[in-house]
């Protein structure tokens, strides 16, 4: 059985108090793997660690050093990509091609991707004019912001996580990382990869656990911890800015979302009946950024839902090595009982099942694993719970609309602000509603294409900030004004 320790300071180590819990697969629902459970004793070691290091070797680095060191990170994620596809595969049960054309290249991705944003980043300066006409010089410089807290989820933990640890390393800072307590593996290996490529001890540390009265909880409270970046539910945010609130400590939040697909009848249809089974099914609907919303223009309506359902229909469940399968279970039994609980709920409220609806049948090997159906519905209004709530699960509801303003308005109808995929013929049309959806990024005629310079964070209750590229130093760096009379 494999044993996940926590990264220290270099080392891998126990919890002081030897505590550990089981992680289970997906799949089958086996223990895969012993993981270490950080105490509060852990969390503050990684955090010394972490407060040490940004005085020590590392603080003396230069920007090229750091950006050598980076290149070298995801050199070294790509020479070991199968041991990170495998592991990545272990901890979420999805099919291998997500780990391979999406998940770990990213996560290799986000080191480079940061190493070449800081090594590009202009700084501002200003003449002031003074009483004296001899004039003063304003110029501001970017420091790192110090020890940052990074809470990762479990949907794409490797990508998720470097996309936080990348900047924050790219702009000089420490970190102590709480990767989800579902998905320990590839942070582990990541501890691994910063000894090989020689990053300084305490620069990059793991600490295991959970939220609440575990490792997260104790390292959002750290009062040494400077900022914390999030991803995870809207309400773990919640809980989080409370704790960021004792010494006023910044947070970075990317949170739920309740997303809008929006189909018109002058759209390429074959692609946008892609376009939207991928949005809301890929990853087993795992995918903050999914869509759970469909609005389908009512011409194209019934045409759509078929092909829509035609396409779940060739799901395929299996192990993420299966070559036959090309659909895996959702992350836990728990995560699964609340996706079920919301195909009831659509069922009460009066939607008619176009298919799926409830746990399908697996090979006797797999039917201890979390599987659930991919589901569509249809003939719901705009108030059922189904609509409001993030299920984070493989389904989406279709509703036919008749105008644009009203497709505009059933969108923003949610508490939520994250993405949106619009399918068009019409470029103005495209441009028009795109700018009117309320989200942090919208998809004309595509969906997941992402460029990592561009600004990435939600809207409303979907997220603080935004990061990517340059945005990304507005949370991991602090601005000093330095004012010179000349
Ligand atoms: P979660 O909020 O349950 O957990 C996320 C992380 O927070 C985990 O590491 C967990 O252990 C930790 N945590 C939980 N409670 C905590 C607490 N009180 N204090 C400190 N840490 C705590 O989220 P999840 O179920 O892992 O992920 C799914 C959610 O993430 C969905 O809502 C999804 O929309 C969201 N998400 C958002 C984005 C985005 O970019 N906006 C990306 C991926 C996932």
């Amino acid at each position: 059985m494999k044993q996940i320790n926590h990264f220290i300071n270099g080392e891998f180590v126990l919890s002081a108090d030897n505590k550990q819990f089981g992680k289970r697969s997906p799949v089958d629902h086996r223990i895969i793997a012993q993981i270490s459970e950080a105490g509060k004793v852990d969390v503050d070691l990684a955090v010394k660690a972490a407060r040490t290091a940004l005085k020590g070797e590392w603080g003396q680095f230069t920007m090229e050093q750091r950006v050598d060191i980076l290149y070298g990170v995801a050199d070294e994620i790509t020479r070991r990509f199968d041991d990170f596809v495998e592991a990545e595969m272990a901890d979420t049960g999805q099919p291998k091609a997500v780990m391979t054309h999406a998940f770990i290249p990213r996560g290799a991705a986000n080191f480079k991707i940061f190493a070449d944003v800081i090594k590009n980043v202009p700084s501002e300066s200003f003449q002031t004019t003074t009483p004296d006409g001899l004039g003063a010089l304003n110029y501001s410089i970017r420091v790192p912001k110090g020890v940052i807290g990074v809470i990762s989820p479990w949907n794409a933990p490797f990508l998720l996580m470097t996309w936080k640890v990348g900047p924050a390393l790219a702009c000089g800072n420490t970190v102590v990382v709480k990767p989800s307590e579902e998905t320990p593996l590839t942070a582990t290996l990541l501890g691994e990869v910063m000894n090989t490529v020689g990053v300084p001890k305490g620069v990059f540390n793991v600490v295991h656990g959970f939220g609440p009265d575990s490792a997260g909880e104790f390292l959002t409270h750290h009062s040494n911890v400077d900022a914390i970046t999030f991803t995870g539910e809207t309400c773990t945010g919640t809980a989080i800015m409370k704790a960021a609130s004792e010494g006023m400590r910044d947070v970075s939040f990317e949170l739920g979302g309740k997303n809008a697909g929006i189909v018109f009848a002058d759209s390429d249809f074959d692609k946008a009946v892609d376009g939207i089974y991928r949005s809301s099914f890929l990853n087993s609907g795992q995918v903050c950024l999914g869509t759970e919303r469909v609005y389908v223009e009512r011409p194209i309506f019934e045409k759509f839902v078929a092909a829509l359902k035609k396409k779940v229909e060739q799901v395929r469940y299996g192990r993420p090595d299966d070559k036959e399968a090309n659909y895996g279970p959702l992350i836990s039994h728990e995560h699964q009982a609340k996706v079920l609980s919301y195909y009831e709920k659509a069922v009460e409220e009066g939607a008619t099942v176009v298919i799926g609806g409830g746990v399908p049948t697996v090979p006797d090997e797999l039917k201890h694993g979390a599987w659930v159906e991919p589901t569509i519905w249809t003939g719901l209004g705009e108030n059922a719970t189904i609509m409001k709530e993030e299920i984070f699960g493989p389904c989406c509801h279709i509703t036919p609309f008749d105008e644009e303003q009203q497709v505009i308005n059933w969108a923003n109808d949610t508490k939520y602000g994250l993405s949106t995929t619009i399918w068009t013929g019409d470029l103005s049309r495209a441009h028009r509603v795109a700018a009117k959806i309320e989200v942090g990024i919208s998809w004309i005629n595509s969906w997941f294409l992402r460029d990592l310079r561009t600004a990435f964070g939600g809207s409303k209750q979907s997220g603080i900030g935004r990061e990517g590229g340059v945005h990304s130093l507005e949370f991991y760096t602090e601005t000093r004004n330095i004012c010179v009379k000349l």
